[in-house]
This record gives structure tokens, C-alpha cells and sequence, in this order.
């Protein structure tokens, strides 16, 4: 049976419109379905590989960016590395810690230093927070991110944090290291195309729904690839993270699904970090999770840390203080000497 391949067709901003019938045409003979991905990617389904001649006529098309042929592009994408050097994809750990959600410069700063200390890779803190109850505190917003932008100043620590809608990707890429999509949203495929888009660049932390297979996961990843491709950008840029998934176990919060990690580092797609701390829902099993994630293979960690953690304005049952994040760092690097 023929195999079946995806041909993507990057538009120029101000590609006329008879641009994308020509593609089209091009491909008459063996397309089916065809779909635009934002205004500025086309993606054609064809029975088999497009020939070398029909590339080269669709790259002639005036109007068309670029064209390539993809079976999946998330084929094996590269590590990706942090401003600070810090590296997440080797298998070698980076763990990003902070808080739940930024609640001032203070807050921030003290928590930055804190993490930077016990030898964290980057800054996490929400300022535009998915909240179960509508009720709840929903973050700092713009202000939430002056407050993080001021802790990489004093500490150099790269910045994580998470663009809950559309709106929000400029505005988070404009401060982010790495723009973080939340489980509430890993199927929202507008927001996964535009977060990949991302004007900058900014790589894309994809934290994985509560309630989506392994499968539905990469395929959200892929959605972020073809943001960046139709950005001009090459794959890569994408770090998974397992967060649990809600099954008939009440006991935690979540159900962290280890095994996750190393069906994905099996595959070898894209570099994966654990999230203990939404999964376990209590402070005092962020640690055995943490590192059964490590040990099944994860790239790193994300780890919810508060001076006070009883005082957090979010998930303070699930933060680990600052003894209690130096003690993991210290399990975390006898597991795993080479961390970074
Ligand atoms: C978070 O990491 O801030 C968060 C809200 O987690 P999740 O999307 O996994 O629930
Ligand atoms: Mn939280």
C-alpha cells in the first residue's frame, strides 16, 4: 500500500491568493484533504512522497516561502538549550523551580535566590493562572511578569511561565525564556500554532492534559512544530513535560505516568521533564516522584518551591520550602551526577 506523507507550504505574508490554488494544483494527481494552519501554512495530504519536480514547481510559485515534506515532524527534535547555557533533552536534569504564582517583586526575588542557591536551571512562576474556581486567585498578569523579569536580573535564572490564552503569547514571549502551555490547554490548537509562531522564537515547555493519551500529546506537539515552520523556523524549541493524569486512583492529586516519560525517551521525539508537584498534590511525595521520573529517564524537573509554602496564594500544599527543595536537589544530583 502507498504510505501517505504531509506537504507543508509556507506562505509570504502578502502571497496573493490564486497562490495556494496553484499549489494545489500542483498536487491534484495524488492530494486529499488539505487544511490551512493559520493564515500562513498550508498543509496537503498526498498519497505517497511529492516527486522532486513538484517540490520545485510549488517553491516557484510566487507567493510560497518555502515548501517541505514531512511524515512527522516530530521526528527526533534537538535539546534545547537556555540563555544561561543550561541544556534540557540529554537526559542529564535541569530542573526549574519557583513558585505556583508570582504574588510580588519580593515574593519573586526572594524565591529566585533561593532556587538559584540549591543550583535550579531556570525561574518557573505563573502570573496569568488556569484556576479551577473562577474565584480564585488568577495571577499578576502584566505586572507578573516585571516581577520575574526583575528576578533574572538579580539572578540570571532563565524565566518559564505560562500563556494561558491567544492573547497572551506576544506579551509572554516579549519577557519568557520559555513559554509554558498548561494541561488545561494542550489540546487548544490555536494557542499550541501561535505559542510555536512566537515571534522571538521562545522555545515551547508543553505540559501534557490530565486526560490526553501519550498520543494526543505528541500530536499537540506537532502543532507547535508547524507554528515554528510557519514562522520560518526549523523544528525543534519543544520541551514535553508529564504532569499525571487524573485516573481512578483518588490517593494524590494526579497520577504521574512515569511510564510516559520512557515511552517518549524510547521514541527519542522530544526532550521530556516530570512535573511531581501538580502530580502528588502534597509536599511530602513531590520527592519520590521527582525522582522516579529521573530514574524512568526524564530530562529535568519542574518543581513548585515558596519560602513559606503555607502562605502561597496557590498550590502551597504541593510546595516544597527551602530546605525541602535543597534536599531534593541534593537526591536529584546523587541519582544523576552530571545535572546541570
Ligand atoms: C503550572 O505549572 O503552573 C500549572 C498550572 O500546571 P498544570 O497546567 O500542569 O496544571
Ligand atoms: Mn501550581
Amino acid at each position: 500500500m502507498n504510505k501517505t506523507s504531509v506537504v507543508a507550504v509556507v506562505f509570504e505574508a502578502e502571497a496573493p491568493r490564486e497562490a495556494a490554488d496553484r499549489v494545489l494544483r500542483v498536487l491534484e494527481a495524488t492530494r486529499s484533504q488539505w487544511r490551512w494552519q493559520d493564515r500562513s501554512l498550508l498543509t496537503v495530504h498526498l498519497e505517497g512522497a511529492p516527486t522532486a519536480a513538484q517540490s520545485k514547481e510549488i517553491g516557484l510559485v510566487p507567493g510560497v516561502a518555502c515548501v517541505r515534506s514531512l511524515t512527522r515532524l516530530l521526528g527526533k527534535l534537538p535539546p534545547v538549550t537556555l540563555p544561561n547555557g543550561a541544556v534540557i533533552g540529554t537526559g542529564t536534569p535541569a530542573v526549574i523551580a519557583g513558585p505556583c504564582s508570582v504574588e510580588s517583586e519580593r515574593q519573586v526575588l526572594e524565591i529566585a535566590r533561593i532556587v538559584k542557591d540549591a543550583g535550579a536551571s531556570a525561574l518557573r512562576g505563573g502570573v496569568f493562572k488556569p484556576r479551577s474556581s473562577p474565584y480564585s486567585f488568577g495571577g499578576l498578569e502584566e505586572e507578573g511578569l516585571r516581577c520575574l523579569a526583575r528576578a533574572r536580573d538579580a539572578t540570571g535564572l532563565p524565566l518559564v511561565t505560562e500563556a494561558l490564552g491567544v492573547e497572551h503569547v506576544d506579551l509572554v514571549a516579549r519577557v519568557a525564556d520559555v513559554i509554558q502551555i498548561g494541561s488545561r490547554n494542550m489540546q487548544h490548537f490555536p494557542l499550541l500554532f501561535r505559542a510555536g509562531a512566537n515571534a522571538p522564537g521562545r522555545p515551547v515547555l508543553l505540559k501534557r492534559g490530565f486526560g490526553c493519551t501519550v498520543d494526543e500529546l505528541l500530536q499537540a506537539a506537532e502543532y507547535v512544530q508547524l507554528g515554528r515552520l510557519g514562522a520560518g523556523r526549523e523544528p525543534g524549541g519543544l520541551i514535553l513535560c508529564e504532569r499525571g493524569i487524573r485516573t481512578f486512583e483518588p490517593s494524590m492529586r494526579f497520577t504521574l505516568d512515569v511510564g510516559a516519560i520512557a515511552l517518549v525517551k524510547d521514541r527519542g521525539c522530544a526532550p521530556i521533564i516530570a512535573d511531581p508537584s501538580h502530580a502528588a498534590g502534597e509536599r511530602r511525595y513531590v520527592r519520590p516522584l521527582a525522582l522516579s521520573a529521573l530514574a524512568a529517564g526524564a530530562d529535568g524537573l519542574l518543581v513548585e518551591v515558596h519560602r513559606d509554602p503555607d502562605r502561597a496564594w496557590s498550590d502551597g500544599r504541593q510546595t516544597l520550602d527551602a530546605d525541602e527543595f535543597g534536599r531534593l536537589m541534593d537526591d536529584v544530583g546523587r541519582l544523576t551526577p552530571t545535572r546541570v
